[in-house]
């Protein structure tokens, strides 16, 4: 395809899909994705961000590109995290509404066309809800609902149940989106605290199509604890209370003892209970001093100012970039 093919006004829809070791599903991503964009005959664009991948990823893409006009790709430097590719390729979209999904084609391409709809009738953020959770067993799923409920009752900021990344924004949520600064991209609280109209459509969350999910339950848990120190500050402050709360007791104990003493004399020391309180209360300030340090790296980071991602190459359609 030459320049000229290229559209001039922006498009009306852009579809982000951050791809990391995502290589066997390129094919069997666009094969079923680019006959449903047709059908909806809007102009759009895709934005494949690969994610430092490992395997064939980036040639495929390119691959795909040659008999495709409609797809631009962002190569980042290294693998920099599933919420910053999807930074990187929001920041990149130029559609009047962006619709970001997985690679894997467990967002179904075929609920865009509802999404759209949504948007139509003046939506600025439709999510997309799972119906289930599919490939998940007993042990994640209850994960999954403590984090909710640690979650809402530790912040501000209500996360919508089951839902994941796929939903359509207007650009004008993705236009605030990108010009918030903050380095720890916990993307569904992100998404959640932005607000606009908001509506929601039903779509069933498949199997992954090829290969295996990213994530295992240590990244899952360093993510869980970041989307919460990033959207709370309980975490820090609850040990304020809980000083002042052992204080008290403590106090308390110390006037009982006084008083014990003067009316019936001094007993024998117990040695294990200055032992277990000694113990305790280190415990919760090593606990506390870890918290407070987690929420320094986290400062550390922001100071630094370092930039979300590095983009190690933009491949346009026309061969620029
Ligand atoms: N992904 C990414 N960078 C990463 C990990 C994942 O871009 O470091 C992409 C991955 O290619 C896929 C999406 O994020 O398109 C979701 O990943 P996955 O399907 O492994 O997650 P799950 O569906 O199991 O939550
Ligand atoms: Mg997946």
């Amino acid at each position: 395809m030459t320049a000229d093919s290229q559209p001039i006004s922006p498009p009306t829809l852009s579809v982000v899909i951050p791809c990391y070791n995502e290589g066997e599903n390129v094919a069997l991503l666009f094969g079923r994705l680019l006959p449903v964009l047709e059908g909806l005959a809007v102009p759009f664009e895709v934005i494949c961000v690969n994610d430092g991948s490992r395997d064939d990823t980036l040639d495929r893409l390119l691959e795909a590109q040659k008999g495709e006009a409609r797809l631009r790709i962002v190569d980042l430097s290294r693998n920099f995290g599933k919420e910053k590719a999807l930074s990187a390729g929001l920041f990149h979209s130029r559609g009047r509404a962006v619709v970001p999904m997985d690679a894997d084609l467990q967002h179904p391409p075929e609920a865009i066309a509802d999404l759209l709809a949504k948007w139509r009738e003046g939506f600025e953020v439709v999510f997309a809800r799972r119906d289930a959770r599919t490939g998940q067993g007993l042990s994640e799923k209850l994960f999954a609902k403590g984090f909710y409920w640690v979650f809402d009752h530790l912040s501000d900021v209500r996360l919508p149940r089951e839902v994941g990344d796929f939903r359509l924004m207007d650009r004008k949520v993705v236009d605030t989106i990108n010009r918030m600064p903050e380095r720890s991209r916990f993307m569904k609280g992100i998404f959640a605290w932005v607000g606009y109209r908001q509506a929601e459509i039903v779509y069933h969350q498949g199997e992954r199509a090829a290969g295996t999910t990213k994530f295992n339950s240590w990244k899952l848990l360093r993510f869980a604890f970041d989307g919460l120190t990033s959207f709370s500050n309980f975490p820090l402050r609850v040990w304020g209370g809980v000083g002042a709360m052992i204080s008290s007791l403590a106090f308390l104990y110390i006037v009982f003892r006084l008083i014990r003493a003067m009316i019936w004399g001094v007993d024998l020391p117990g040695y294990e209970s200055i032992l277990m309180s000694v113990l305790f209360l280190g415990g919760i300030q090593l606990l506390t001093l870890g918290i407070i340090g987690d929420y320094l790296g986290r400062v550390f980071d922001e100071v630094k100012g370092r930039p979300l991602f590095i983009v190690r190459q933009l491949y346009e359609p026309d061969g620029t970039g």
